[in-house]
């Protein structure tokens, strides 16, 4: 999942108590500039799960701003990303807002608000000098601390350090930026890599897709640094492949989410296996897939819903990679993260 700003800088699951204010700037003016010049009467409002509750009160600001025409709809789907656009909602307003992500794709109904996060990344960056050899070294951040990026680089660079940074693919929108699904950013020429962020499920995936680097956690959220250690998390995916090794009745899950399809993946696993069953479905859920009688699924949908929640599936769910494995197409050491590429 791309680390939303509901999770960044949320300290209340830490049992660390609150350091910092958390004011997000919504962007109201941008908005209301929007509705105007688009003589909007709908505007859609999305916000990712830990922000709904503000909603209301967003709505209610927005309102105040602008005619008594317009109506403001708030957007029920669940949301952990940009992949994951209410697209139905989207359809029937002027405008539409979805707050908490940077765009995965430009449109121009489409007004994105980031909401960066306020945390000071700068003590840990000091403290994460420990874990790092002066030199080279490449520098990956998620989209809430992005506003600091170009300050980041700066303040390595007074350290003494080279920086190497480059932007990834068409699914990020900074140079640098990372995603649960996309670590195409840390692809550069240096052999340790500073992350700047909360969480520990994307510097893990950025230390599985590019298991030659040496990934320095530096996290302003919970104010630790740790090194990314991958070995607990593979052997938990090894398990999920083992226990779907005898399996003959696959669930293939095809997401109808806007940026999480990825049809030609799907389609190939149904194509080649006639106990492959394809299955679609927007929100992937262990509830929702109780009643299907299957041995394993496979998740073409969001990676991190197969390795954040896999054990809380009745059956293994593997990705498409770990898919091959288990069926014998391919050896047991090509195991790797799933990623995600390009957009819609
Ligand atoms: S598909 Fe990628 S961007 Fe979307 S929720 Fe999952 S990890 Fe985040």
């Amino acid at each position: 999942m791309s680390q939303d700003a509901s999770t960044e800088g949320d300290l209340r699951n830490t049992g660390m108590s609150l350091k910092h204010d958390r004011e997000w700037d919504y962007e109201l003016d941008r908005i209301v500039e929007a509705v105007e010049e688009r003589d909007a009467t709908k505007v859609g409002l999305q916000f990712p799960e830990g922000l709904k509750r503000r909603g209301p009160a967003v709505a209610d600001d927005l309102r105040s701003l602008t005619d008594d025409d317009v109506t403001y709809m708030l957007s029920g789907q669940p949301c952990y990303g940009a992949c994951d656009l209410d697209t139905y909602l989207m359809r029937r307003t002027d405008v539409f807002v979805h707050f908490g992500h940077s765009p995965m794709k430009e449109s121009d109904k489409i007004i994105y608000v980031p909401l960066f996060s306020n945390v000071d990344p700068f003590p840990i960056m000091a403290d994460s000098l420990d874990e790092l050899d002066v030199g080279d070294v490449g520098l990956v951040t998620t989209a809430q601390h992005m506003n600091r990026f170009e300050e980041m680089r700066e303040w390595l660079e007074d350290e003494g350090f080279t920086v190497h940074t480059r932007k990834g693919d068409d699914r990020l929108t900074h140079e640098g930026q990372v995603l649960g699904c996309n670590y195409a950013s840390a692809d550069i020429d240096a052999d340790q890599v500073l992350y700047v962020g909360g969480g520990k499920f994307h510097p893990l995936g950025l230390a599985m897709e590019h298991p030659d680097k040496t990934v320095v956690i530096a996290d302003p959220v919970n104010n630790v640094v740790t090194v990314a250690d991958t070995e607990q998390f593979m052997k938990q995916r090894y398990a999920s492949v083992h226990k779907a090794m005898d399996a003959e009745k696959w669930g293939v899950i095809f997401c109808t989410k806007i940026g999480q399809g990825r049809w030609d993946v799907a389609e190939s696993i149904v194509e080649d296996n006639d106990n492959a069953y394809l299955i679609t479905m927007d929100e992937v859920t262990p509830d929702r897939l109780r009643n299907f009688d299957m041995d394993a699924f496979v998740n073409t949908g969001c990676p991190r819903i197969t390795t954040d929640d896999g054990p809380q599936f009745h059956k293994p769910m593997l990705t498409p990679g770990e898919y091959r494995i288990a069926v014998g197409d391919e050896p047991l050491d090509s195991l790797s993260f799933d990623t995600f590429h390009g957009t819609w």
